[in-house]
């Protein structure tokens, strides 16, 4: 059940559209929220405002293994497989059509006259300062590589400041809130979740907003989405989000965010990003996988020529699988900065107070081998022109809640759920119906179909097959977990009185 401030902050919703999408109205009449959600979002404004239309495709997810898992983390040894070595090529001078990133990368591998880890490869790729895949451009959207749920509809990010906001309300509306989004893309989750609160001026105006974003010309954008403006007091500057009056900074890594007050944290789709090592058993043993030099200078993988540093993560991992889960698995995927970003969720939630909402698409258990490169809303293989495609994993929750649960006792971890359960639980259909009472047949169909991405069922959000075949939505691939200080009790829709409900019931 909500608490009653809830659902006093669903009733407030600003009924507005804001060009996003929806459900079918008849379905969403069909399946009506639980209780929170209508009085909240009723103070919603109800028009559509201007996120992105829908697109046919977005970032397909590969059928993840099954979850088989390996022998008892006990038996963990290390083997060599050599045979898939080579020498790499002389270093040649010859002119080359490699990007900057790729010949970047193959010296990297010539220079240490061997391997990188796949968690190296991925990190330089995606994020290399100058030629990384998300460093110097827009990837989202029908026009980029993928598209996520808050580019799908405006309701996501109204839903997720629902969450926000009943959080807040937990922790006994505290004067200042650092409101944290880890990853933010475009800032269309952020902008959406301060348009859709601006009639709570009591929350708005506890905000000071922090992004987490290591890309500058991502930054440019979220600049502009949250309709930034510089403000100047003599010699200070200060920059301040026209949606709500907050003040607005940007900070590359989450250490950098400044401590000290009560803290709400939103990552959606940044985990998965995260570089991940990739281990493959083999008849003696594990051993990690890795990115080499074929003769011809194309990019191959390989097996360790060594044991790694990083098989110290694996081992990690491990501990907090069964023995019978660890004996299915074949390859496991091990993401070690999701670990430390997650210890560092919940030592500052610890100390300040507050909680963080981690929303992806990934399982709660061993991951095996989801790696997957996509460009132009398709596949394509993971080596494949460095750079020019997204390269992401699965997120592995039960490592995130085993993470941020070591860190302190003062922290508890709920889920996960799926996007579905969740989106259900905080009022979606509620909300649709709100935006369809206001808006031209256009936007209707857009609602609909944002509707049923967000919150549909299928294994992947991007479809390639016919038609008549898409059933494909976000509402069970993705998965949300929290993690609050106990103070704040559990979290909505966590929380065991809290019926977890899913937008088909
Ligand atoms: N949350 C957004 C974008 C997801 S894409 C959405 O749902 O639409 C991943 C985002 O995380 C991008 O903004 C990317 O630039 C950022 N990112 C990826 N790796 C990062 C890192 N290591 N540090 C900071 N930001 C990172």
């Amino acid at each position: 059940m909500f608490r009653s401030p809830a659902a006093a902050l669903l009733r407030r919703l600003a009924p507005r559209l804001s060009g996003g999408t929806a459900g079918s109205a008849s379905s969403a009449r069909r399946t009506l929220p639980p209780h929170l959600a209508p009085s909240v979002l009723a103070r919603f404004s109800s028009t559509p405002t201007s996120s992105p239309p829908p697109s046919s495709s977005a970032g397909e997810r590969d059928d993840e293994a099954e979850d088989h898992e390996l022998p008892g983390a006990a038996r963990l040894s290390i083997s060599v497989d050599r045979s898939g070595l080579c020498s790499p090529p002389e270093h040649s001078h010859e002119p080359s059509s490699d990007s900057e990133l790729i010949k970047h990368l193959k010296s990297i591998i010539k220079f240490r006259s061997g391997p990188i880890s796949v968690a190296e490869y991925m990190e330089e790729v995606l994020t290399n300062p100058q030629s990384g895949y998300y460093m110097n451009r827009d990837v989202f959207g029908e026009s980029g590589d993928f598209i996520t749920s808050p580019e799908v509809s405006q309701m996501f990010g109204e839903l997720i400041g629902v969450w926000a906001m009943c959080l807040w309300e937990q922790m006994g509306q505290p004067e200042k809130v650092n409101l944290i989004e880890l990853g933010p893309g475009r800032g269309t989750l952020l902008a959406d979740l301060l348009r859709g609160s601006a009639k709570f001026v009591n929350f708005t105006k506890a905000l000071n907003i922090y992004l987490v974003e290591c890309s500058p010309t991502l930054q440019k954008v979220q600049y502009n989405t949250l309709r930034c403006e510089d403000e100047h007091d003599g010699d200070e500057k200060r920059t301040v989000s026209k949606l709500c009056g907050a003040p607005v900074y940007w900070h590359a890594s989450l250490e950098q965010v400044p401590s000290g007050l009560p803290t709400i944290i939103v990552a959606h789709e940044f985990f998965d990003a995260l570089p991940i090592h990739q281990f493959q058993k083999g008849s003696r043993g594990w051993s990690e996988k890795m990115v080499d030099l074929a003769e011809d200078s194309s990019f191959r993988f390989v097996l360790s020529p060594q044991p790694t540093a990083s098989l110290i993560f694996l081992s990690k991992r491990c501990q907090w699988a069964s023995s019978e889960q660890l004996e299915k698995v074949e390859q496991i995927e091990v993401c070690p900065k999701a670990m430390e970003i997650t210890e560092q969720i919940a030592d500052r939630i610890s100390s300040d107070g507050g909680g963080a909402l981690i929303i992806d698409y990934g399982k709660n258990g061993i991951v095996s081998d989801s790696l997957q490169a996509i460009r132009k809303h398709k596949f394509v293989h993971i080596l494949d022109e460095p750079g020019s495609a997204d390269l992401s994993a699965y997120v592995d929750f039960t490592a995130i809640k085993h993470s941020a649960e070591e860190v302190s006792d003062d922290i508890s971890v709920h889920g996960p759920m799926t996007q579905s359960q969740l989106l259900g639980s905080l009022g979606i259909n509620f909300r649709v119906e709100a935006l369809m009472q206001n808006c031209d047949e256009k936007q209707a169909e857009s609602l609909r179909t944002g509707y049923w991405r967000l919150v549909g069922d299928g294994e992947a959000p991007f479809w390639e097959g016919p038609d008549d075949q898409t059933p494909i939505g976000m509402g069970t691939r993705y998965l949300a977990m929290a993690i609050v200080n106990k103070k704040q009790g559990s979290p909505v829709p966590f929380s065991p009185g809290w019926r977890r409900r899913s937008p088909f019931e």
